[in-house]
């Protein structure tokens, strides 16, 4: 075995793999526990999803569940009994690992056929004729070094913002498009009922082509914040995978 081989092992295959994400049906910006719900439940309808995480890890928020401790709450088993997550009935709620979960949902997500590409950082969208239809992509340790190197662009029929609190997709719209609602962005107090149906009712398209799911529903909407229960994410990432396989199928 020589060393050239190793190396061209992973450039190879690694250069087919994002030359198949340049053009998918759909961008997922964010590999949180929303974004790879998402990118689970398109890629079982059979859609090409792309997840871009700027993070060497996925899993987004969900490492470090409540307070620093590696355990998740949610309100029903629905997400977790479909990716194969163990968990504990405690009184009304759930529980479960927060590594398991993050590690699950990673998994069910590539085996169902989403390509997520880490290291990756989204720092603005591609809008045409008043529809976002991409991304402009670039390597995170480029980004952190502020190096003034091009980025990539990656082509979809749809983006998800699953950027988190930060809804940073959104926020590159708002800065461009000045007539974009919403005006402001953030999360109102917490209030653990209403955001966690909120976040799931709200989940949707807010521009042609730009939906939001997850925490970036709250900071787009206003809505409060919930604390740490993570079953709101994963019901938002199941409702918008729906919700673009609804309107892709209608096209
Ligand atoms: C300060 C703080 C407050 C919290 N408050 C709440 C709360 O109020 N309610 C609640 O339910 N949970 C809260 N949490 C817990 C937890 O973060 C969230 O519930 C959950 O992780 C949100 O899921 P998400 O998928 O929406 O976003 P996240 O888990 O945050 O995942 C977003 C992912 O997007 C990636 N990303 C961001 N921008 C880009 C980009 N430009 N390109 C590529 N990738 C990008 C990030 O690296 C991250 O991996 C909080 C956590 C923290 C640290």
């Amino acid at each position: 075995m020589e060393e050239i081989e190793i190396t061209r092992a992973i450039v190879e295959t690694y250069t087919q793999r994002l030359n198949e994400a340049l053009e998918s049906d759909v961008i997922v910006v964010g590999a949180g526990p929303a974004g790879l719900a998402a990118a689970y439940f398109l890629a079982k309808r059979g859609l090409r999803a792309v997840v871009l995480e700027k993070r060497l890890s996925t899993g987004g928020g969900i490492w470090g569940g409540g307070v620093g401790k590696n355990i998740i709450v949610v309100k029903d088993a629905e997400v977790l009994d479909e990716i194969g997550v163990d968990w504990e009935q405690r009184g009304e709620l759930l529980t479960a690992g927060a590594i398991q979960l993050a590690a699950a949902l990673t998994y069910r997500a590539e085996q169902a056929g989403a390509r997520i590409l880490n290291l990756m950082q989204v720092e603005d969208v591609i809008v045409k004729q008043g529809h976002v239809l991409g991304a402009v992509v670039n390597a995170t340790p480029i980004m952190m070094a502020r190096l003034h190197v091009d980025p990539i662009c990656m082509a979809a029929r749809n983006v998800v913002d699953a950027t988190g609190h930060d809804a940073e997709l959104v926020n590159m719209l708002r800065r461009k498009l000045p007539d974009f609602y919403p005006h402001g962005i953030g999360e109102g107090f917490m209030d653990v009922e209403p955001a966690e149906r909120g976040v799931v009712e709200r989940t949707g398209e807010v521009f042609p082509g730009l939906y939001v799911s997850g925490m970036s529903v709250c900071a787009v909407y206003g809505l409060p914040r919930m604390g740490p229960i993570f079953g709101g994410m994963l019901n938002s990432g199941r409702k918008v995978a729906r919700l673009i396989a609804e309107a892709l199928a209608e096209e």
